[in-house]
């Protein structure tokens, strides 16, 4: 909530408690007791009013052994959805986070993709999941929208969970350190281009040959390729920013050379950076994860172009907890 909600929420006389409690809030405070700047009385009747901050609780917690941290969170409707702490190796900390329980796009090498879709999520539990993790972790430095669902799905949540988590007196994270990742929705960029927030923006491109695409993700066949481009195009032109895009890349599927030249000519004149993400092992789906030697080819094609390109660090795959995994613990509809 922002301040003056929780103002109306808690029925404050003084509009500047709505500030206090959000501030504690932002801070992880845990219960109303720790507000400490509240009389004790106002504490009691607040607890009284609210028994419990927070609306869902950690299910389960799996750390992998290169230190990745998931957490599978019970909803308060008994749903569940996950989120991950990823650590670099110079101790940066990212949240990944997701956005919906499920996810209705299908991405055919996702995980998350095979669950089928039940709801949005609200930006309460979306914020839940950072501080759940800022608590087990401490302070995180970048939020990614790249767990559980399509995050431009459920623009309005996640637009407020970004103006909390940049907000001065909230998070504080510049919105620099804030992706947010789409399959490639259209319409949804289109609205980030043209109504903010000016965050970073991650592509799942997967593939630039369009009949590929439309067979992995059915959003291509919606939203095709040119009209994907049109977008990012308009978004680059409004915000100044570079994109991110990511490739997913499946061994004998679309990391060929010839996969590799197809995007380096579908990219221009777009300012991209491209992240190429080694397929991570889902049982029961029907791909492989890349060789040493198509990931390596497919990169040099992409560099010796000019385009600014890198692999991405394998991270949380011990929990399934890396890209395209999410949802390994829960069930399938
Ligand atoms: S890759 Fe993203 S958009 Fe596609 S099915 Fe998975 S969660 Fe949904």
């Amino acid at each position: 909530m922002a301040p003056a909600e929780i103002a109306g929420a808690c029925s404050f006389r003084e509009s500047f408690r709505g500030r206090q409690v959000y501030r504690w809030i932002a801070r992880g405070a845990s219960s109303f007791d720790e507000m400490s700047d509240l009389a004790k009385s106002e504490r009691e009747r607040l607890a009284a009013l609210f028994p419990r901050l927070y609306s869902s609780e950690p299910a389960a917690e799996l750390e992998d052994a290169d230190g990745s941290l998931k957490i599978q969170l019970r909803l308060r409707d008994g749903a569940a959805v996950e989120c991950v702490l990823l650590e670099d190796i110079e101790g940066r900390k990212t949240a990944c986070l997701s956005s919906q329980v499920g996810c209705p796009m299908a991405c055919a090498f996702c995980k998350t993709g095979t669950l089928g879709y039940l709801r949005n999520l609200g930006p309460d539990e979306i914020m839940e999941q950072f501080h759940l993790l800022q608590k087990r972790r401490g302070e995180i430095s970048n939020v990614v929208f790249m767990g559980m669902g399509e995050p431009l799905l459920n623009l309005g949540a996640v637009r407020k969970a970004v103006a909390i988590l940049t907000d001065p007196e909230g998070i504080g994270l510049s919105a620099r350190k804030v992706t947010i990742s789409t399959c490639g929705l259209v319409p949804g960029i289109l609205d980030l281009a043209r109504n903010g927030p000016k965050v970073r923006l991650a592509v799942s491109l997967t593939t630039a040959n369009e009949e590929l695409r439309s067979e992995l993700m059915p959003v291509n066949r919606t939203h095709g390729l040119a009209e994907l481009k049109a977008a990012l195009l308009e978004y680059q032109a409004a915000t100044g920013e570079r994109i991110t895009l990511e490739a997913a890349l499946m061994g004998g599927r679309n990391s060929r050379p010839e996969d590799a030249r197809a995007l380096v000519r579908w990219v221009r004149p777009l300012q991209v950076q491209v992240n190429l993400i080694p397929w991570n092992r889902v049982p029961g789906l029907p791909f492989v994860e890349p060789t040493r030697e198509e990931l390596e080819a497919f990169l040099d094609i992409l560099e010796d172009s000019g385009l600014v390109a890198s692999r991405r660090m394998r991270r949380g795959r011990g929990v399934m907890g890396a890209c395209g995994q999410l949802g390994d613990t829960l069930r399938s509809e």
